[in-house]
């Protein structure tokens, strides 16, 4: 495979496909034409023997017209596949990578990185999160600006990884451990309005895109949801945040942080186990997105012991899943928004779509489910014109899958096999067996 690497020259000298398709189609160099034996658009269209046409990181046009290719452009032939567009993991934390060192419990590995050693390790994680179809990411959470690093050396094409978008730290209250292990700086804890708004201050200042509160416990194998921020120091954050023009996520595995969150007016809720019915409601009047993250206790469950969680860990996760489960059933049925979050930290990376098996569990048709990665992401992201579709204007993020994902969503679990992001193709495993 080779790496791409998109260069300010390539964007800069391309020129609109428009014009070169109104006139006598000159030799296009950097355009290239993509076929698809069929293409879901993400809008909810489906299109048979479409072409879609790249020139340098954004697609121009989208075509039947087989005569519309201009000449010289390069032709990259997947008919024998489904085109979707490049899927969002809204919730991540690509810097908590770890690799499966025998005989180191991940959860140790984790104590006191290097920061430089840890943005570097972390390039397997975004590897594999491009070979799972997702180009984009909101990352959730991280210690010392490494998710900050990384975004950067992505987007200059130094690193090769989904397009993200970070936090920098999560706020949270004194005595409520982000990570267990280790000694971290405390970059993130705030207590009272006052300091609230610092540490949200402090993190757009670091040039953070989103910001992230801990509205309760619960991390890890640890299940419990106690409400940690009272309503007023939810309220201080979300309105700094909106102030300076960001989103803000707020984490709660209980109900009672989830519904002073929604009524302090968060961008949307994570994880957020049985909530009320009112605070449901309330979710789908004002159009707050629920992120579930149902599938990371799974991972939990199946790799507990290589990470390093006491016992008693599988008991607590096999009772929750059902619950969050149940949530995420009510909360469809009641018309709230959903984005699809994996919460993938440590090895999970790659498995980020599994959650979309989930919320067709939770009642979901595939394509509701994958509208949560697509449309739906890119609006809580603030980027519904350029994301989550494909359409003239959009940035190529592109993904091909094997099969019919819109009868199937475990197509798109199984069966990515190439990806294009920026206009680059990242992923090419054609001719590989299913992943
Ligand atoms: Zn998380």
């Amino acid at each position: 495979m080779r790496w791409p690497r998109i260069t300010t020259v390539m964007l800069l000298t391309t020129v609109s496909m428009h014009t070169s398709l109104a006139q006598d189609k000159p030799a296009a160099k950097n355009v290239k034409a993509v076929r698809f034996g069929k293409l879901w658009d993400g809008k909810g269209k489906v299109l048979t023997n479409a072409i879609v046409m790249v020139e340098a990181n954004k697609i121009r046009a989208i075509t039947t017209d087989a005569s519309a290719i201009p000449a010289g452009a390069e032709t990259i032939d997947l008919s024998k596949y489904t085109g979707l567009p490049g899927l969002i993991d809204v919730h991540t934390h690509m810097t908590f990578y770890t690799d499966e060192t025998p005989g180191v419990p991940l959860l140790k590995q984790m104590a006191n990185p290097v920061p430089a050693v840890g943005v570097f390790l972390a390039r397997k994680g975004a590897m594999r999160t491009l070979e799972a179809g997702v180009t984009t990411v909101r990352d959730l959470g991280a210690d010392q600006y490494m998710d900050i690093a990384m975004r950067d050396l992505i987007n200059r094409g130094e690193m090769i990884g989904p397009r993200m978008f970070v936090c920098g730290y999560g706020l949270y209250i004194t005595a409520t451990p982000f990570r267990k292990e280790g000694t971290l700086p405390a970059g993130g804890i705030a207590d009272g309005v006052p300091e609230v708004l610092r540490a949200v201050r402090q993190q757009i200042a670091a040039g953070a895109d989103v910001i992230k509160m801990y509205g309760s416990t619960g991390t890890d194998d640890d299940v419990s949801g106690f409400e940690t921020y009272t309503f007023e120091e939810m309220k201080a954050a979300v309105d700094t945040a909106h102030q300076f023009g960001k989103k803000i996520a707020i984490h709660s595995y209980g109900p009672d942080g989830a519904r002073d969150a929604v009524r302090a007016g968060a961008d949307s809720i994570e994880h957020a186990t049985d909530m009320d019915d009112a605070t449901i409601r309330e979710m789908a009047k004002r159009g707050t997105f629920y992120v579930p993250t149902i599938d990371h206790n799974r991972y939990y469950i199946d790799n507990g012991d290589k990470i390093g969680y006491a016992p008693g860990y599988k008991e607590r996760l096999q009772a929750f899943i059902p619950r969050n489960l149940e949530t995420a059933r009510k909360a469809h049925k009641a018309g709230v928004k959903f984005a699809m979050g994996s919460d993938a930290i440590y090895t999970m990376f790659g498995e980020n779509t599994r959650e979309l098996g989930w919320f067709v569990k939770a009642g979901m048709t595939p394509e509701q489910a994958l509208r949560t990665a697509t449309t739906n992401a890119a609006e809580l992201l603030g980027k519904e014109k350029e994301l989550g579709a494909v359409a003239a204007g959009y940035l190529a993020d592109l993904v091909a899958v094997e099969g019919d994902p819109l009868t199937d969503i475990n197509v798109v679990l199984n069966h990515v096999k190439w990806v294009m992001k920026d206009g680059a193709v990242v992923v090419d495993r054609r001719g590989s067996p299913a992943r």
